[in-house]
């Protein structure tokens, strides 16, 4: 099996600002929970991972279309691309 490539993720892709930082957009206004967060590096969407009840982060890459999601946590540095589902770790931490 050949090893996958990202071809959305390039060292020109910027990093937005998140539009709601104190979490994720759908839980906030709903008043849902999440358990760990996904920043949209189109958009600056935030919403919450697969192990949230809702999972808003995929739901918006559904919707939306885009395809790249940073981990939105303290410390971690990694991005996910849903298109070609690949998972990379990055220099530095979104949050
Ligand atoms: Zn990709
Ligand atoms: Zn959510
Ligand atoms: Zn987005």
């Amino acid at each position: 099996m050949a090893a996958r490539t990202c071809t959305h993720f390039t060292s020109d892709t910027k990093i937005p600002k998140p539009n709601t930082p104190q979490g994720c957009e759908e839980c906030l206004a709903t008043g849902d929970r999440w358990v760990h967060l996904r920043l949209c590096l189109e958009c600056g969407h935030v919403g919450c991972c697969d192990s949230s009840p809702n999972r808003h982060a995929t739901k918006h890459f559904r919707k939306a279309g885009h395809p790249l999601v940073a981990s939105f946590e303290p410390g971690e540095a990694w991005v996910w691309c849903y298109a070609d589902e690949v998972f990379f770790e990055t220099a530095a931490s979104v949050r």
